[in-house]
């Protein structure tokens, strides 16, 4: 069972549809099922693939979904609606002994702030349950996680350095649109930078560090310290790190937009009375942006996720960068939309397939890093995302031996 149908659930549902074998039977349930119907209805006609329904689901509303659950009776929920529905639809998977995946850490609406402690908390209700959730499983978070584990398992013993970068070359033809659902792209972004270093959370500025980074098949771009939430769990489960960033590209042309929108108020979270109703000024404006499910017909370009590791292995220095790049136009040809939703709806219906072939199953709550990473990785190359590794390669970065 699917939640959410944008960008991300659109992807979800086509590459489910397309391995039959292990997704028999789907429902794709959302707010607003119109969505899910113009869904499914592509997947009927493009792939022939019929055993997929539709239903109208308020994923913040408890009963509701336990409702929705009994009468399916799924398996497995992978969650792609919004981060602020995680702790309900995990509750409801608990109510009906359901397993849980998603891609996103929880967040209040509230506050923009987001970590693991939330879900984290359900490690035991889980384990007594003995269902699985498998935490952040997109690409970051999700395969960069997976890229680390498989990193640790194959190439270091003791991993030392750690960025993650993150280009979206691509070009959407619009003055401004986010990538993903705009609200919580605009949150993440307009935050505090924070990185770890020698056991410690250091704060930036948002956007104060700036580096050029030079990308495979993309070139140099310019790119920002900020903070990720995979950073949190892969500190902890890689306790030998003394460093661990993430970077990612803006345009000028992006951050300006991004300036003005903050300057005037509208990135708030704050509801303020206009017409005598109150409304929240970043919700407000989610509704005149583009919606990012929608962009990419005319996108061009490509992205590039990898991670870049310096370690040691028998007691030599090793450098170790493990990468991804997906054109925006190969992602809209095969599901309807552009790269950035696919890149996260691949690993998610990797990850549920995981779980389903009996490779990522245990009870209790995990991020991706603490599954074995190898069945993973081979499936992701085969379901369009080919990654790539190089060993002992500059990886551009200074290094404090
Ligand atoms: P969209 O905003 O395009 O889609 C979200 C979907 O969730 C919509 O169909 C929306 O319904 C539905 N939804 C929202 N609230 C509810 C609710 N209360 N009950 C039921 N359905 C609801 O977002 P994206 O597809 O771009 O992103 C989906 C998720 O993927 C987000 O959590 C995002 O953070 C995550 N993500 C993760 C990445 C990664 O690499 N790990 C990268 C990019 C995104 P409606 O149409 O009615 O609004």
């Amino acid at each position: 069972m699917i939640i959410g149908a944008g960008g991300v659930g659109r992807v979800v549902a086509f590459k489910c549809a397309q391995d039959s074998t292990v997704f028999s039977e789907i429902l794709l349930a959302s707010r607003t099922v119109s969505k899910c119907d113009r869904i499914a209805d592509d997947i009927r006609l493009q792939l022939g693939y019929n055993s997929i329904s539709t239903a109208k689901v308020d994923a913040d509303n408890i009963p509701e979904l336990v409702n929705l659950i009994n009468h399916f009776k799924p398996k497995m929920i992978i969650n792609v609606a919004l981060p602020y529905q995680d702790l309900t639809i995990m509750e409801a998977c608990l109510q009906t002994g359901v397993h849980y995946l998603d891609t996103a850490n929880y967040e209040p609406k509230d506050e923009a702030k987001f970590e693991y402690s939330w879900q984290w908390a359900y490690r035991e209700r889980f384990k007594e349950a003995n269902l699985t959730a498998i935490l952040g499983c997109g690409f970051d978070p999700g395969v960069t996680g997976v890229f680390t584990a498989y990193a640790a398992k194959h190439y270091f013993d003791e991993m030392i350095y750690l960025d993650i970068i993150d280009a979206n070359a691509g070009s959407h033809g619009k003055a401004f649109a986010t990538n993903f659902n705009p609200e919580i792209n605009i949150r993440e972004v307009t935050q505090k930078g924070k990185y770890w270093e020698n056991g410690d959370w250091v704060l930036t500025e948002p956007h104060e560090i700036k580096m050029d980074i030079d990308y495979p098949n993309i070139g140099p771009k310019s790119s920002y310290l900020i903070y990720h939430e995979e950073l949190e769990s892969l500190v902890q489960n890689f306790s030998s790190l003394k460093r661990a960033r993430f970077w990612m590209t803006f345009s000028e042309e992006y951050l300006t937009h991004l300036r003005v929108i903050q300057n005037i108020g509208m990135a708030n979270i704050e509801p303020v009375m206009f017409q005598g109703r109150e409304i929240i000024p970043l919700e407000f404006l989610k509704a005149v942006l583009p919606d990012p499910g929608e962009l990419g017909e005319n996108y061009t370009g490509q992205t590039s996720i990898g991670v870049r590791i310096r370690g040691k292995k028998d007691g030599k220095w090793v450098n170790y960068y493990i990468w991804n790049n997906c054109q925006h136009a190969d992602a809209y040809k095969e599901t309807g939309t552009q790269g950035v939703s696919y890149t996260t709806g691949v690993p998610a219906m990797i990850g549920a397939k995981m779980f389903l072939t009996d490779q990522w199953s245990k009870p209790g709550v995990y991020n991706v890093e603490e599954f074995n990473p190898d069945p993973f990785l081979e499936a992701l190359g085969q379901s369009g995302l080919p990654w790539h590794e190089q060993v002992n390669g500059d990886l551009q970065f200074d290094y404090p031996e």
